[in-house]
């Protein structure tokens, strides 16, 4: 099995974590800026974060033959926070970089009018640079923040096609899946989604503009789920090319808008998977 990981978020978990990935078959990932937990009190703290995302952890996951790309962006939680705002201003320089696929995780943490006004300048930068839009769902209220999130990005006039949605459950896809944007999916260990649950999703909707992803990050949470759901999609009678189709050429396909995904690595580390390629590292 080939896996793609369309959402994780690697700075926060361990070289362990690298190594079990790439024996469990992931060969490429894409790792949003977030929030990191601890509030950031000034820009700097962003362009630190920034670099890494582009520069440390490539080159940890190349350690592992797999292909790291990111999307940057304000999230939304800290776009309330005035001190983070001329993070905006920064946005344009790293949004040319090579390794940057989409602008994102931006959308609605509480649905302030702040966020708004980011979600929105967001969307635009998109627009400006060609690039594909990562958004992100509000946990609590998920059923308007969806709806609202549906509206702005009709507002903003970007292709739906280039949009996708994430953190979805079951009452969230329906309305997305009718949209014409790509349809997320965060498969956690006790909340939000499960591999059946996923599988049951896909049952019902089909495969088509759908993404699927560990978000794994600091909170509980396991890079593998994207494994466990292809397992259980090979378990619900799914055959080899479905699952190929969700956890790799889907994610291919809605990244590769973008014009920027080097996969190089990904298919070295195939041809020779198993072999001493993992086991880089120090
Ligand atoms: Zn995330």
């Amino acid at each position: 099995m080939r896996i793609f990981d369309p959402h994780i978020h690697m700075t926060s978990r361990t070289t362990d974590d690298y190594e079990r990935m790439a024996a469990a078959g992931v060969r490429a990932l894409v790792e949003p800026a977030f929030w990191l937990g601890q509030p950031r009190t000034n820009t700097g703290s962003f362009t630190d974060y920034f670099d890494a995302l582009i520069g440390w952890e490539p080159f940890r996951a190349s350690q592992y033959g797999i292909a790291h790309h990111c999307t940057i962006a304000l999230n939304p939680k800290e776009a309330n926070d005035p001190r983070c705002r001329e993070v905006l201003a920064l946005l344009p320089r790293y949004l040319d970089k090579d390794r940057v696929v989409a602008v994102g995780e931006t959308g609605y943490d509480s649905m302030t009018p702040e966020e708004d006004e980011v979600f929105a300048a967001h969307l635009e930068l998109a627009r400006a640079h060609g690039l594909p839009a990562l958004v992100h769902t509000p946990h609590r209220d998920k059923v308007v923040g969806t709806r609202r999130s549906l509206d702005v990005v009709k507002e903003s006039g970007i292709d739906p096609g280039l949009v996708v949605l994430d953190h979805l459950n079951e009452p969230t896809v329906a309305e997305v899946a009718g949209s014409g944007c790509w349809m997320g999916f965060s498969i956690y260990p006790d909340t939000k989604m499960s591999p059946d649950r996923m599988v049951a999703i896909l049952r019902e909707y089909g495969l088509e503009r759908m993404l699927v992803n560990s978000a794994a990050d600091w909170g509980k949470s396991d890079p593998l789920l994207t494994l466990r759901t292809g397992e259980a999609m090979l378990a619900a009678g799914f055959s080899d090319d479905d699952v190929d189709r969700v956890l790799w050429r889907n994610p291919v396909a809605f990244y590769g808008q973008s014009g920027r995904l080097d996969l190089d690595e990904a298919d070295t580390a195939a041809t020779f998977a198993g072999n001493s390629i993992l086991r880089g590292g120090s």
